[in-house]
């Protein structure tokens, strides 16, 4: 049974992190503490606090979290026969002949005899996720009649994507591994960010008006996003 049942939990950052509340009566000060056995994250709240600070100290230390979730998940090292989920359909990596990298039905075709295999097949990922960003953040942003200035990929384990108040939109190549809908949701959320430079109710209700069924999108990338993090090139 899950211990975690009864307890009140909350969330915090983006993507959310869930974490859940154990008042207690011994403990002198706000802790935190990532399950080593099932990833859970724990907020321990002595009875005299109050949620309020409690919760502002979770934020704070929401990027430690992420380090510490993404410590505990079990590292998948990209090499022949691995399955990487690409556009979130599994592909298997097989052995080539040639010098180019294929994405074939279900398959990676690599050429494993190349010097540095694993960085050039990151590379041809990271190119692939450009190509879908750029495609899918003009399309969205036709939409809406906003332009932005420049899209960046990056490789952060802190967040998904940013906008600037200039416009400049980043993005994590790792989406590109996650389903297709996964991705296009991180595009209308950096998107509406060029409508609403905020997470207001009139931001959620712009992202809604691009894609009525975000919030199962958001809600995968909560549960499987630190996934995506544990291919090893
Ligand atoms: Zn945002």
């Amino acid at each position: 049974m899950d211990n975690t049942e009864k307890l009140h939990s909350i969330t915090v950052g983006f993507p959310e992190v869930q974490i859940f509340v154990k008042k207690s009566q011994r403990a002198k000060r706000v802790s935190l503490r990532v399950s080593g056995f099932d990833g859970n994250v724990f907020l321990i709240v002595p009875v005299r606090v109050n949620m309020q600070d409690a919760k502002k100290f979770a934020c704070e230390k929401v990027e430690w979290i992420r380090k510490q979730l993404v410590n505990k998940i079990e590292k998948v090292l990209v090499e022949h026969g691995t399955v990487l989920p690409i556009g979130g359909v599994p592909h298997t990596i097989i052995a080539g002949d040639g010098k180019k990298i294929i994405l074939k039905e279900g398959t990676i075709i690599a050429p494993f005899k190349e010097k540095n295999f694993n960085l050039r097949l990151k590379a041809f990922l990271i190119e692939l996720a450009r190509q879908r960003f750029c495609e899918r953040t003009d399309y969205y942003t036709k939409l809406i009649e906003k332009k932005y200035c420049r899209i960046t990929i990056r490789d952060t384990k802190s967040r998904w994507g940013s906008c600037s108040v200039e416009g400049n939109i980043s993005y994590s190549w790792r989406l590109v591994l996650a389903p297709k809908s996964v991705l296009d949701y991180l595009v209308v959320h950096e998107v509406s960010h060029l409508v609403e430079m905020n997470h207001s109710i009139n931001f959620w209700k712009q992202v809604e008006t691009l894609m009525p069924n975000y919030k199962e999108f958001r809600l995968w990338l909560k549960q499987n996003g630190e996934r995506l993090h544990s291919y090893q090139f």
